[in-house]
């Protein structure tokens, strides 16, 4: 796959289309010709499609019918070892390479000419009347601040018709503008003064840089707690990777992380990175899906997505919070983003650095065994340290029925409240209570399409399936007795939380985070700020709060149940609570005061809870591989997941069963199969599922044998299989 190919006008070539069709086609060059990479549009059938130009055309068909490309579209073409990359991660997440390229073409109006087109953003002037449709479009405009949309992606997002969109225009509302199309980012400056380092900060920058400039494939697990300054130090990697004249992509597992980091890259680089997530607006998706082919962006700050940007030249990767769930992606194409950055790299002479507190085990076991190199930054920066962790022995508190913060928590969020200080009361449950029971009867609601409960949204006034999204109204009758006002809930979640917190400390101002609080990333971010600068003296949270806020004033975390994650029997179970619990009890005394994290809990001499409490990590990782090792489990065995769904209860079993059977492929890789097992969720969204697992050893060819090994079965048409190489969660 050489870079340089060009095919003049009327040769053959391949072409890969994000068409499902399992190969590429034949097309003759276009006038002009093009070259390996060309993004091209062909026809298919009666169709035009979107492809890329893979290589020299098969041939071995009568020349004469085979059709020619459309036309070149204006893009750089893919860089060689992007290309290698998508085959490999084909390959390894065994996904057919079309939904590959799908993914690596998820920008919109990638077909359409260049020259100039209209842009709309926030005018000058006021409407001369509201109606309720141009107070969603103020609303639209005012949440994304100052960005351009098109004219039908403004609609939709105010949910209004064009015409209404026109009418705004006509009065100076809206701004129209016709606008160059996708112009190159402004430069980053690498030569700015950055921050005066630390000695270990300095020595870790210094270490990464040279790694960047060497300009060969490495990765490096950065390591140290929560505001030890890992992300001071990785923005000098990007420094030196910007002064090589490479590209720099930094992924974040929250788009909630952005509003601060991106306010960071502006200090110390002068100007804004290329922002991707979903949040960005198609006007910018499309300009930065251009500018990282053509070299025209420096800094790509994103979402896991962002790593099948068609980068030219990739010279660094971080995975920020590196152990992070949401890096798995776990709809359509099953990848772990950090394992496929790390592909990445290694096919176009990058770095990566994996930043975290609490590395993943894998990640762990890769630094010891010297797959990876490993940096430790050792204390926090300044005066402050990691938070005194103590727990909070719940069998010895006194606590009413239905109340969930035990006195001595209570008596230290007063003590931070009289000091002005802020304190963080940690529950990851959602909603107001994960279980609505019917006190006649002991019914507990659940979703009808799902295995699930429907958990109580008292601020949505409904009841939520956590699992397929299906909402219902609460009923006021039970639906199996019909009993009258006899449902209750038990248990807490967020909301509930906040009703006691509001009786217990009157006068206090509460700020409740949690992702389904707020309608918009840029609504979360202005709260993040706004607590941030002390606009709260108690912040309750979900998991949302684990993830790399600074709150200068907060010296104060209370968890609410540390048990809760220790009772999962995923593998991962241990390793999960582990990372939570750290990176939470790391939110306190960010800054010159010290912190304390006290955990509530029935069981602290748990292995778990001690490990965390004594802060004593290598050990607790030694301890989790052993077990990991002892078990043949990842990362010193290979695991792989099928998942099986259907509306037809029994088909789905049997098809489960008759793969069971027939697994001689796998066994001569020496692994195993188990199952077929009803999916703890076993039924979603009126589907029933069905889970497989495959266990295999350490260096066998895990993809190769699976994949041989469910091609012996076609499934029947209303089965869906899925392969989930490496699975995370077990569901
Ligand atoms: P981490 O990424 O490890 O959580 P950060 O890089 O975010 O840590 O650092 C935590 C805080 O300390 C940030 O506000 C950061 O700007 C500040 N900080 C870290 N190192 C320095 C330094 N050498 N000089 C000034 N401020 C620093
Ligand atoms: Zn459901």
């Amino acid at each position: 796959m050489a870079e340089t190919a060009f095919f003049d006008e009327g040769d053959l070539v391949a072409v890969l289309t994000t068409e499902p069709l399992g190969k590429c086609l034949d097309y003759k060059a276009p006038e002009g010709g093009c070259f390996a990479g060309a993004f091209v549009e062909v026809p298919l059938g009666p169709r035009r499609v979107l492809g890329v130009v893979w290589g020299p055309g098969e041939g071995g068909y009568d020349l004469a019918r085979v059709r020619g490309v459309s036309r070149v579209l204006d893009a750089a073409p893919m860089a060689g070892a992007f290309r290698q990359f998508l085959i490999r991660a084909a390959d390894y997440t065994l996904t057919q390479l079309p939904a590959m390229l799908r993914l690596a073409t998820r920008a919109p109006g990638l077909a359409d000419p260049p020259g100039p087109r209209r842009i709309y953003r926030k005018g000058w002037a006021e409407p001369d009347r509201m109606t309720d449709a141009r107070a969603r479009v103020m609303a639209v405009l005012g949440d994304y601040g100052g960005a351009a949309f098109t004219l039908s992606e403004l609609a939709e997002l105010a949910g209004v018709t064009t015409s209404v969109v026109k009418g705004l225009v006509k009065q100076g509302v809206v701004a129209e503008e016709e606008a160059p199309r996708d112009l190159p980012y402004p430069r980053l400056d690498p030569d700015l003064p950055g921050k005066d380092l630390a000695d270990d900060q300095r020595a870790a920058a210094a270490q990464l840089s040279a790694a960047v400039a060497s300009g060969q494939y490495g990765t490096t697990l950065l390591k140290g707690v929560t505001g030890s300054g890992k992300t001071e130090v990785y923005l000098e990697a990007v420094a030196e990777c910007l002064r090589q004249g490479r590209q720099a992509l930094v992924l974040l597992p929250e788009i909630a992380l952005t509003a601060e980091f991106l306010a960071r890259v502006e200090d110390r680089f002068g100007t804004k990175p290329g922002e991707w997530h979903s949040g960005a607006t198609q006007t910018e998706r499309r300009r930065l899906w251009r500018m990282a082919g053509e070299g025209g962006v420096g800094l790509v700050v994103g979402a896991r997505s962002a790593l099948f940007l068609p980068f030219r030249d990739l010279g660094l990767i971080v995975v920020d919070e590196e152990h992070d769930t949401s890096y798995k992606q776990e709809d359509g194409v099953l990848y772990n983003a950090r394992d496929m950055a790390v592909l990445r790299a290694s096919l176009c002479d990058a770095q990566v650095v994996l930043a975290s507190a609490t590395p993943c085990l894998e990640t762990w076991v890769n630094a010891e065994a010297g797959k990876y190199g490993r940096i430790d930054l050792a204390s926090r920066f300044g005066t402050s340290d990691l938070p005194d962790m103590r727990a909070i022995d719940m069998r010895a508190e006194r606590l009413e029925a239905n109340r969930w913060i035990s006195p001595t928590l209570v008596q230290g969020v007063k003590a931070r409240i009289e000091r002005g200080e802020q304190a963080l009361l940690f529950i990851n449950r959602r909603g107001y209570a994960p279980v609505t029971i019917c006190r006649a009867c002991g019914h507990q609601i659940g979703c009808h399409q799902c295995d699930a409960r429907m958990v109580e949204h008292r601020f949505l006034k409904r009841l939520v399936c956590h699992q397929c999204g299906e909402t219902a109204p609460m009923p006021h009758a039970c639906p199996s007795c019909k009993a009258e006002g006899r449902l209750a809930p038990v248990g807490p979640g967020v909301e509930r939380l906040a009703e006691e917190v509001a009786e217990r400390f009157p006068g206090a101002r509460v700020a409740v985070l949690s992702s389904d609080l707020f309608a918009s990333a840029r609504a979360l971010k202005e709260k993040i700020v706004e607590i941030a600068g002390g606009g709260a003296d108690i912040i309750i949270g979900t998991q949302l709060v684990a993830k790399g806020h600074n709150f200068p004033l907060l010296t104060l975390v209370g968890v609410i149940d540390a048990d809760l994650g220790l009772q999962g029997s995923d593998l991962r179970a241990a390793e999960r609570t582990f990372q939570l619990m750290r990176q939470v009890s790391g939110r306190a005394g960010r800054a010159e005061r010290r912190g304390e994290a006290l955990l509530q809990s029935f069981q602290p001499d748990h292995p778990v809870i001690r490990a965390i409490l004594s802060g004593d990590e290598e050990n607790f990782w030694r301890a989790e591989a052993a077990e990991r090792q002892a078990a043949g489990m990842p990362p010193f065995g290979r695991l792989a997941g099928i998942i099986l769904s259907s509306t037809d209860v029994a088909q789905v079993f049997d098809f489960g069963a008759e793969l069971a059977r027939r697994s001689e492929p796998l066994r001569r890789i020496g692994a195993e199969v188990f199952g077929p097992a009803p999916a703890p969720v076993a039924r979603v969204r009126g589907r029933h599922r069905v889970r497989l697992l495959v266990k295999g050893p350490k260096g066998a060819a895990l993809q190769a044998a699976v994949a041989e090994w469910i091609g012996q079965l076609k499934p029947p048409a209303n089965l869906r299989l899925s392969v989930d190489i490496d699975p995370q969660s077990f569901y």
